[in-house]
């Protein structure tokens, strides 16, 4: 059977990378899905995410221009849902990285990644939870990073965001959980996307060889690897499962 028969999951960054993996396994698993992004194509290339969902699955998609800085876009974007019979899955899965020196960070600079990685997350959760609660249930699930979980000094920013996202998903779940609706957060490691191969040159690169070598299964992650984990996040498997962190990284953090 398919484990999201029925439901409908707004995703947000999900033309690109992981939540674009994040869509299509959804909607492989009978999920109508609202990809919501500030770009419709691939930043890796490739049709746009809801045309390669139409032609490749028999579930419904749509795209919907959402910037998630914008909170009145988020809204649109959860509303969009309704025309499949509404929200029951929100992936907050937009974010940016980048890597400015901590001593050189302006406070443009900061305010920008923040904006995008928690205010984004934010304001995702609670236009969903608006619904969620409404209909009587549902579950959320927040990108954030092993930078969420350990501290590292060459991306202080980045961390500061995905750390706010850890703690913001727990806040959450406490809140939310007498309502029906679940709220966790997956910690992905380094994942192959345009992220790690062209915002931050990790993949593809001598360092990122060595640095393989000391994750425990001895490679970087894929978008499905993640896209697995946020499947069963999503799906009635997890039913008992809120203000968890799921950990995708190969092993690395814990070893
Ligand atoms: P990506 O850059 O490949 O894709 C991100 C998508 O988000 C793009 O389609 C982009 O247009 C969209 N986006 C960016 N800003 C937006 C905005 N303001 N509003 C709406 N959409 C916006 O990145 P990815 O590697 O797929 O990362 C997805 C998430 O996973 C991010 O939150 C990232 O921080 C997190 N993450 C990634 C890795 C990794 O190694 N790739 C590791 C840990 C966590």
């Amino acid at each position: 059977d398919e484990l999201l028969s029925d439901k409908v999951a707004v995703i947000t960054g999900g033309s690109s990378g992981i939540g674009r993996t994040i869509a299509k396994t959804f909607a492989e698993e009978g999920a109508d899905i609202v990809v919501a992004d500030v770009r419709e194509d691939a930043r890796e290339g490739g049709p746009p995410t809801h045309e390669l969902i139409s032609e490749e699955t028999d579930s419904e998609a749509t795209y919907v221009d959402c910037d998630v800085t914008e909170p009145d876009d988020l809204e649109a974007s959860v509303e969009a849902a309704e025309r499949y019979g509404g929200i029951d899955i929100m992936v907050n899965n937009a974010g940016i990285f980048r890597g400015e020196d901590f001593l050189d960070v302006s406070e443009r600079e900061y305010d920008q990644l923040m904006d995008v990685n928690v205010k984004g997350v934010f304001f995702g959760a609670q236009a969903a939870a608006k619904r969620m609660v409404a209909n009587g249930g549902g579950s959320i699930i927040n990108l954030s990073s092993v930078a969420g979980l350990e501290g590292t000094g060459e991306y202080v920013t980045y961390c500061t965001s995905k750390g706010a996202v850890r703690l913001m998903t727990y806040a959450l779940a406490d809140k939310l959980g007498p309502e029906g609706v679940r709220v966790n957060a997956i910690h992905p490691g380094v994942i192959e996307t345009a992220m790690t191969t062209d915002d931050v040159a990790i993949v593809g690169t001598e360092e990122g060889e060595m640095y393989e070598q000391m994750i425990p299964s001895r490679r970087f992650g894929t978008p499905t690897d993640v896209a697995n984990g946020a499947l069963y996040l999503a799906s009635d498997l997890a039913d008992y499962v809120t203000g968890e962190s799921l950990v995708l990284d190969g092993g690395l953090t814990n070893t």
